[in-house]
């Protein structure tokens, strides 16, 4: 099969990701929706079958264009304002006949008044209007999806306060090159048109065109050489001019002779390290391989010359800190090892390694991981070493099935014990005194006498005797039964419940949306969250359909039949019943079960294309505020809310912005309308999670608000089919629903004297500077806290900090959840820069650099990252390390991965501007950045890649990952990718066609079916271990990902190439290389 064949079709594979594909080179503007006269090749592009789109209609409609026709019933279901029309009950019939309806009058319907109509036949909502309405939103963009994952994560460096230097390298440049500029600078440059679109979309450029040359070790072909080819002795390339960026090309320092072949470490000494600042690592090839000697002048090379002397030099990728070693390192010094967190200020292991956690005083790291575990005793120094010094916690993490979970305390009617003054609770770090009369809080150092009821004798250390009898004593983490005097009012709370809201619409049926959802609710309610132990789940659920009027159903379980209530006055949307919207599930099964399967019949001809949303999430706030219980909205929805309604919003895109100093303006919300919504519903404990099917522009950026203010998330599937996304719609629908939860959660901070919280990223809302407010707060959420001084710290007494959690579990229980964590403190930068965690420090970065989008300009972020990421090293370098030739890089240990990362993020789609990227998809990966964990962020950064053509079938582990560089893969070798939100299978042309029968069953690789973007289950054991694998890796995301399978030198590559980070970016991000000479260069600025 022609290979290229495939792409005359709708390219239905991958693009889930970002919803969309991108569009095709130079035809932007098509990409959305249909354009009237060149259906075919817009088309191409869309998820979905060309036949959704009106090939007609105008693209201005909604999403899936108007209405193939008006001939929809129109007849009888004018409706009022004010109305609300009661369907199916009491008719019993089947529903493709028109419901019957009542009409209420204004305001809660009082039972005895309903007066029935009967309704004219059609479907059950009034109104129909099937003519195009509403502006035009034609400039479409659901782009693409964002790139990386994963799993790189610096390390901290266990134990060797190493540094790791660089020799280098660096030095030995020459000052030739042509780039003038910082690598960075050219990274919002437009793509070269003939390349493919961002990662989000699909490539289009001709199949090799875009390829990048396969020997590319490290760089972009472009012509910024830097060096001389012979690395002579440095005497005069130091000049002071520094050296500007490396090129790739060639002469980058050296350790390996340029001719290509694959670099490969060979040195055998430890010679470019400096012993005093650690050990060597202990693995070949990773940054901290000594490279092999230099030219002469080199200083920091002791190292045994490496065979022969190179001619001509580029730095070998080789030789750089490789992420994959940093974590194999780790997981192999750590890995499979209990962690014991009985030591103030311990650094855990790496996330990418797999450990036990023994909760003896501190919070297992799931919990809370820090930036530092060893905090500057003065802001002095802490505004020196620019390290944030911040916390990133993720309160209801799941632990481990090995790991203890957490105690749950009761105290009775007393409550907790708390400290008088600062309001801590009693923690391992509290120290009783006088007998065990009082404890000293080790907060605030407030005295507070011990209730007579929680009195316990210290043994002779001073400890009570009762210490490993209470949790609150001994762990690190664990719960307190609320009083109610944390509770709203003092009464005990209701057990919290979900709401689903569906669109129906002619796009989300058309899309196949509402009726793939209508069949797999009914099994999701089986699995609602349950406390531990409970056999039933107390959470109560209840529906709502909308279009531009809102349709309420009545389920409960005495009722032969569901029965309808439209509201069609959205302006002021009121809850038309009480009793019966919310159920449990097994009071009202066959109701339920009813409803569901009469609602695909009941809008299957529905032509109305208008919707509104504010009335859709205020009343469901209304609904949880009447049920007097916290809860979460489930929103599905296809397009932007245009009709005539609160919240109403216009199409304000312009993507020629992106990129520009005018970016901001596309990301701030275009109304306050969803911010004031989402406070609302914060005081309510009301959390709205936002399903999107999108085939344009909805303004992600301010609907999205709703999401972030009431800890929810929001969800997007561009150009959603229900063949081609169903599966991931519907598994991220199902984790969505059965994660551990909690609600109406409120959030405090507490440290020891010294420093204290100033800062918090994450989704969810604030109306003072200390409490964190959450309407819901899942098991996959995070939060950053950034810190400051408010005065000197001690070495001797470290640094506390308590996070406690006032929460409404599932079943509607008030509990508290405390985790405890404690620092060290030091007054040496060597001190600080031994105890670093690089993926904690990278977490908070790319959040705070995302959260400058709405206020700052591209080029002004970029230039912030980059300086403080020069400034980190250089304070590093010049506290730390001994004295060496300036022609060195010398990057800490812990730190080293440091200046990768970094490029990460500025080449990252969430915030790099570019045409190519829909401004709805960079605004939906910045949302989904804010509340990410440091796993995701790794991930999500730095992609992880694995080899796929060596598995060996009888194992069932996942295979080393390999560094995101082109330059890695092999033309016979396969390879997934995955950064979290993304997943690709790259095939090289050369594979083993025996490798290929047993995948794919075919015979060989251009006969492969990469559309189809699903492996096929064949009945052998390398097929088995395939699925296996991909199956494994999705089930450590919070998301599905999608597969797409990319063939070598197809169009697709160039987008698949998008995620090869270590490399030159194809819309112009610098390569690891480069980034890497240009931030030595800056150091070096920064030290003279
Ligand atoms: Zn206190």
């Amino acid at each position: 099969m022609n290979p290229q064949a495939g792409y005359n079709q709708p390219y239905q594979g991958g693009y889930q990701n970002y919803g969309g594909p991108p569009p095709p080179a130079g035809q932007n503007r098509g990409y959305g929706g249909p354009v009237p006269g060149q259906p075919p090749q817009q088309n191409a592009y869309m998820n979905g079958p060309p036949s959704l789109g009106p090939p007609g209609p105008k693209p201005s409609q909604g999403g899936y264009g108007a209405p193939p026709s008006q001939k929809g019933p129109t007849g009888g279901y004018a409706q009022g304002g004010g109305d609300m029309q009661n369907g199916f009950s009491h008719s019993g019939q089947t529903y493709g006949a028109p419901p019957q309806q009542q009409q209420y009058g204004r305001g809660p319907p009082p039972p005895g008044q309903q007066q029935y109509q009967q309704g004219p036949p059609g479907p059950p909502m009034s109104s129909v209007q099937s003519g195009p309405q509403g502006p035009p939103m034609s400039g479409i963009q659901t782009g693409p999806p964002m790139s990386s994952v994963q799993s790189g994560r610096p390390g901290p460096p266990p134990m060797s306060s190493g540094q790791t230097q660089m020799v280098n390298q660096m030095q030995t440049m020459s000052l030739s090159q042509q780039r003038p500029g910082p690598p960075g600078a050219t990274m919002g440059a437009p793509p070269p048109s003939n390349m493919p679109p961002s990662s989000y979309g699909q490539p289009q450029g001709p199949p090799g065109s875009s390829a990048p040359p396969s020997s590319m070790s490290m760089g972009p072909p472009s012509s910024m050489s830097m060096g001389p080819p012979q690395m002579g002795p440095p005497g005069p390339m130091y000049s002071s001019a520094g050296y500007a960026p490396p090129s790739s090309q060639q002469g980058m320092v050296g350790m390996q002779k340029s001719t290509e072949s694959k670099p490969k470490p060979n040195y055998t000494g430890a010679p470019g390290y400096q012993g005093q600042y650690g050990p060597p690592p202990s693995s070949p090839g990773g940054f901290g391989q000594p490279p092999p000697p230099g030219p002469g002048g080199m200083g920091g090379y002791q190292g045994q010359p490496v065979a022969q002397p190179p001619q001509q030099r580029r730095l070998d990728p080789d030789q750089i800190p490789s992420p994959i070693q940093v974590i194999e390192d780790d997981r192999t010094s750590r890995g499979g090892q209990q962690f014991a967190t009985n030591t103030r200020g311990l650094m855990p292991p790496l996330v990418t390694t797999d450990f036990l956690t023994i909760d003896q005083g501190n919070c297992n790291p799931a919990f809370m991981r820090a930036s530092m575990y060893n905090i500057p005793c003065t802001a002095d120094m802490y505004k020196q070493c620019n390290v944030p010094m911040s916390l990133v916690i993720k309160p209801f993490a799941e632990l481990k099935p090995q790991e203890a979970q957490l105690c749950l305390v009761d105290h009775g009617a007393a409550g907790p014990v708390r400290c008088n003054r600062c309001k801590a609770y009693m923690c391992p770090f509290m120290q009783f005194v006088e007998g065990g009369r009082r404890f000293m809080c080790s907060f605030c150092s407030c005295v507070t006498d011990v209730p007579d009821t929680y009195f316990a004798h210290l043994d002779h250390t001073g400890r009570r005797i009762d210490v490993y009898q209470r949790p609150e004593l001994a762990c690190g983490s664990y719960e307190f039964v609320a009083t109610l005097d944390y509770c709203k009012n003092n009464q005990p709370p209701s057990p919290p419940a979900f709401i689903f809201m569906i669109e129906a619409s002619y796009n989300s049926v058309k899309n196949g949306m509402l009726p793939l959802l209508a069949k797999h609710l009914k099994g999701l309610l089986d699995t609602l969250p349950r406390e531990a132990g409970q056999e039933e789940s107390s959470i109560r659920v209840g529906f709502v359909t909308f279009n531009k009027v809102l349709h309420f159903y009545n389920v409960k379980g005495t009722l032969a039949q569901p029965q309808m209530l439209v509201v069609s006055d959205v302006a002021d949307v009121f809850l038309p019943l009480l009793d019966g919207f919310l159920v449990t599930v097994q009071e009202a099964r066959a109701v339920i079960d009813s409803l569901l399967e009469q609602i695909p019949q009941m809008f299957s001809d529905t032509r109305e294309t208008e919707i509104c949303l504010g009335p859709v999430v205020q009343a469901g706030l209304e609904a949880l505020k009447a049920a007097d219980c916290a809860g979460k909205l489930f929103v599905f929805q296809t397009s932007l809310p245009l009709a005539e309604a609160p919240g109403k919003l216009k199409n304000r895109d312009d993507r020629k912005l992106l990129g520009t100093d005018k970016e901001k303006t596309l990301f701030q919300p275009q109304t306050s309308f969803y911010q004031t919504l989402g406070k609302e519903c914060v005081a309510q404990g009301c959390c709205v999670d936002i399903f999107l099917f999108p085939n344009q522009y909805v303004d992600v950026a301010t609907v999205s608000e709703v999401c972030k203010l009431t800890g929810g998330q929001l969800y997007k599937y561009n150009f959603f089919t229900a063949v081609n996304d169903g599966e991931r719609f519907i598994q991220d629908l199902t984790q969505d629903i059965q994660r551990p939860i909690v609600f109406d959660a409120i959030m405090r901070v507490r440290t020891s004297t010294g420093f204290r919280p100033v800062d918090f990223l994450g989704n969810f809302y604030m109306s003072n500077t200390t409490d964190v407010e959450l309407a819901a707060m899942d098991c996959d959420k995070a939060v950053a806290v950034d810190f400051k001084h408010d005065d000197k710290l001690s070495e001797e007494l470290g640094a506390y900090i308590q996070c406690a959690v006032l929460y409404t579990s599932v079943s509607g229980q008030r509990r508290l959840r405390v985790h405890n964590l404690s620092l060290n403190c030091c007054s040496t930068m060597a001190d600080l820069y031994k105890s670093c965690e690089m993926d904690a420090i990278m977490n908070i970065l790319s959040k705070q650099a995302v959260r400058s989008v709405v206020n700052s300009t591209p080029k002004a972020i970029r230039e912030q990252l980059m300086a403080q990421c020069a400034n980190i090293l250089a304070t590093y370098r010049k506290n730390c390390a001994s004295p060496s030739s300036a022609g060195q890089l010398i990057l800490p240990e812990c730190m080293k991965l440091l200046p990768l990362y970094v490029n990460c993020v500025l080449k990252s789609d969430a915030l790099q501007g570019g045409a190519e990227t829909s401004t709805d998809d960079r605004a939906w990966l910045m949302h989904l950045l804010n509340s990410m964990d440091i796993n995701s962020s790794g991930a999500f950064f730095y992609p992880r890649l694995l080899p796929l053509h060596n598995l060996s079938p009888d194992k069932d582990d996942v295979p080393a990952a390999i560094r995101c560089s082109i330059e890695r893969l092999k033309d016979n070798g396969v390879y997934l990718l995955e950064n979290g939100v993304s997943m690709f299978m790259w095939i090289g042309m050369n594979v083993d066609p025996e490798w290929i029968q047993s995948v794919f069953g075919v015979q060989s690789v251009a006969q492969i079916d990469i559309d189809s973007g699903t492996l096929l289950s064949l009945d052998n054991p390398l097929s088995a271990r395939v699925r296996n694998l991909v199956q494994q890796i999705r089930s450590q995301r919070s998301r599905f990902m999608k597969l797409t399978i990319v063939r070598q030198r197809d169009k697709l590559e160039p987008w698949f190439q998008h995620f090869l980070v270590e490399d030159k970016g194809l819309y112009g991000g610098a390569s690891y290389v480069d980034f890497l000479c240009h931030m030595h260069k800056e150091i070096r600025n920064l030290l003279s």
